[in-house]
C-alpha cells in the first residue's frame, strides 16, 4: 500500500542529525527561548525575506496573535468584518472568532481552490477590514490582486501559509506577501516539527514586538504585564528540529514539484480533474495533490483496491459544522460546497518513490 504521508520516512532521512540537535538541547539545561528558538527566528525570517519572525506554540495561535495584536495596536477591534475563505480548514475561522472578529466567508476559485479577487471584491462592506488568504494545498493566492485591493480600501492582508511554506512569487515568498503571515510547523506541514509549532512573520515592527510580548503571558520584562498575554512559546527542542529540516525545505519542495508534475501530465481520465498547472511553477509547493471527481467513494475504493492510500481535504465545509451553528452562516456556497463533495488528494510527499508515481498513474488510469 502507497501510504497518503510517511513522516517516518521523512524524518529518518535526517535522523543523526536531529539526535544530534536533540541531544545538544538536552545537555544545555535550558529549554525555553533560547538559541535555537532565536536562530529559528532568525533564519526563518531570512529565509521568507521578512525583518521578523517569532516562533509560536502552533498554527493556530500564530493567527489567534496576529490578530491579537492588531486589537492591542488598534488596527482592529471587537466586531469587524474580516474576509476569509469559505473552504479553508477550519483554524483560519476560529482564530477570527478567538478575537471576536466577523469571518465573511467568501467563495473561492473553482480552479486554484483559493480566494478569488473578484469574489471579495463583491463581499466587500466597509464593515471588512482585513483579509486573510489561505494558501490552500501549498498554492499560493493570486497576492497582486488581493494586495491592490487591500490597499485601496486601507485593509489588512494576513496570510495563512500553514500549508505554503517556501511557495514562491516573484522572487517573494510565502509570508512575505501581507502585512503579516501565520504558520504551522504541525509534523505534516511542508516544514514539519516533532510536534506541534507554528510562526509568525512580518516586516511591521511594532507588530513583531506587540506578539513577542503576547506570546509569553503578555509580559516584555520578566514578571511585569503590559497585555493579558497567553503562553504560546515556540519550545527550544522544536526549534532545534526545525533548524536542522529548514535547510533541507527546497529540495523537498522540489521533489514534491516534479512529482505533481509527473501526476499531471501522466494521469489521463476524463472522469478525473487534475490540479492546473501554473506558469510559475515555484507559486506550489504542492502541500497535497488535490484531484476531483464525481463519484468520490467509488474512485476512492478503486484507489484503495490498487494499493493507494487517499485522504479528503477537507469532509466537512466550515459553514456546514456543527461548532459555527450559532453564526446562522447561508448555505449559498455553491462552489464551496461543490469542491467538499468532490476534492481528494492523491499520496504526496519529499520521499515518493518513481515506482510509487507510476503505481498511482496506473490506478487513475483504469478507474
Ligand atoms: C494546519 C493549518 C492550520 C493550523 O495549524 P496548527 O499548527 O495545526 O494549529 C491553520 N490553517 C491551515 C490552512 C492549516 O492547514
Amino acid at each position: 500500500m502507497i501510504p497518503f504521508l510517511d513522516l517516518k520516512k521523512i524524518n529518518a532521512q535526517y535522523r543523526n542529525e536531529i539526535i544530534e540537535a536533540m541531544t545538544k538541547v538536552l545537555d544545555s539545561g535550558w529549554y525555553i527561548l533560547g538559541n535555537d528558538t532565536t536562530k529559528f527566528e532568525k533564519d526563518f525570517a531570512t529565509y521568507c525575506g521578512t525583518k521578523h519572525a517569532i516562533g509560536v506554540a502552533n498554527g493556530l495561535d500564530a493567527l489567534v496573535l496576529i490578530l491579537r495584536a492588531y486589537k492591542e495596536m488598534g488596527k482592529l477591534k471587537e466586531g469587524d468584518h474580516v474576509i476569509v475563505p469559505a473552504n479553508t480548514y477550519i483554524a483560519t475561522i476560529l482564530a477570527i472568532l478567538e478575537n471576536k472578529l466577523v469571518p465573511v466567508l467568501t467563495e473561492p476559485d473553482l480552479h486554484t481552490y483559493n480566494l478569488c479577487p473578484k469574489a471579495v471584491k463583491t463581499n466587500y462592506t466597509d464593515k471588512v477590514k482585513a483579509i486573510m488568504p489561505v494558501h490552500l494545498y501549498g498554492r499560493l493566492c493570486d497576492m497582486e490582486e488581493i494586495n491592490k485591493f487591500a490597499k485601496e480600501k486601507g485593509l489588512l492582508v494576513i496570510e495563512d501559509s500553514a500549508q505554503s511554506q517556501g511557495a514562491e512569487f516573484n522572487e517573494k515568498k510565502a509570508g512575505n506577501l501581507g502585512d503579516a503571515s501565520g504558520f504551522s510547523f504541525y509534523p505534516g506541514k511542508n516544514l514539519g516539527a516533532l510536534g506541534d509549532a507554528g510562526a509568525i512573520t512580518t516586516n511591521d515592527d511594532e507588530l513583531a514586538k506587540t506578539v513577542r510580548v503576547l506570546r509569553n503571558y503578555g509580559s516584555e520584562v520578566k514578571y511585569v504585564n503590559k497585555y493579558k498575554g497567553v503562553n504560546s512559546r515556540l519550545d527550544e527542542l522544536q526549534s532545534a528540529i526545525l533548524n536542522v529540516k529548514l535547510k533541507y525545505l527546497d529540495t523537498e519542495n522540489e521533489i514534491r514539484r516534479k512529482a505533481s508534475e509527473f501526476l499531471c501530465a501522466n494521469i489521463k481520465n476524463d472522469k478525473i480533474t487534475l490540479p492546473v498547472l501554473d506558469s510559475h511553477r515555484e507559486n506550489n509547493v504542492w502541500h497535497v495533490f488535490p484531484v476531483r471527481v464525481e463519484d468520490r467513494n467509488k474512485f476512492m475504493s478503486h484507489l484503495e483496491a490498487k494499493g493507494v492510500a487517499t485522504l479528503i481535504h477537507y469532509p466537512i465545509p466550515p459553514h456546514k459544522q456543527e461548532a459555527l451553528k450559532d453564526l446562522n452562516l447561508s448555505d449559498n456556497y455553491p462552489l464551496t460546497t461543490q469542491i467538499h463533495e468532490q476534492i481528494v488528494s492523491l499520496p504526496m510527499s519529499p520521499v515518493i518513490t518513481e515506482e510509487e508515481l507510476a503505481q498511482i498513474v496506473s490506478a487513475c488510469n483504469t478507474y
